[in-house]
Formats: C-alpha cells, structure tokens, sequence
C-alpha cells in the first residue's frame, strides 16, 4: 500500500506507505528479520529442525523455491534465528 496524506505534499511529509510497508511474504508475511519466533513455534516437523509443516507457509507462493520433502511430507526451509510468520504458535512439541 502506498498513499500519501492529502495536501501534505509541500512538506515533504514521507508517504504513509513507505512506513507501513510489510516486509514478509503476501501469503503468510514470513520473514527473518527477527527476533525469532520459528524456534519456539509448533509448525515444525521436530523442535529443533528448520522445516515448517504449517499448510499456508508450505503452500506460500513466494516460499517454492524452500520447499522440501521431510519423510514424504512438504515442508519450507526456515530460519530458526531470525524466521516468522503469521500463523506463529508457541510451543515445542515435536509432530510425529
Ligand atoms: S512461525 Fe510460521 S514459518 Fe515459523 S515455524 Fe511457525 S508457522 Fe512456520
């Protein structure tokens, strides 16, 4: 989204959108700009390992190219440092 104030253009106000901008992706705004948020979420397929199983992040158009099969099941490559998205829950069970 990008718009600017209406007749605020004289001041060289910064449009609204510049600020507001998201960051993430369209689909599930998942980005690694941290704090970290994917190594304390459940979407995982263990708690410890980087592939989410969450079906709008697999099924994130801008994710394809992370796309990896874990034991016959898609999953997106993610950053556990830095990773996180909307669909973001905490806890550590492992998904077996
Ligand atoms: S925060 Fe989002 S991308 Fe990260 S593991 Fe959870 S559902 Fe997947």
């Amino acid at each position: 989204m990008d718009f600017a104030i209406p007749g605020t253009d004289a001041l060289g106000q910064p449009r609204i959108g510049s600020i507001y901008d998201k960051v993430g992706t369209p689909d599930t705004n998942y980005q690694e700009t941290g704090p970290s948020h994917c190594e304390d979420c459940l979407h995982k397929v263990s708690s410890d390992a980087p592939y989410c199983i969450h079906p709008k992040v697999v099924a994130d158009d801008k994710l394809q190219d992370r796309l990896v099969m874990v034991d016959d099941r898609p999953t997106i490559k993610i950053d556990l440092e830095k990773g996180w998205c909307a669909y973001f829950r905490r806890g550590k069970e492992d998904h077996e």
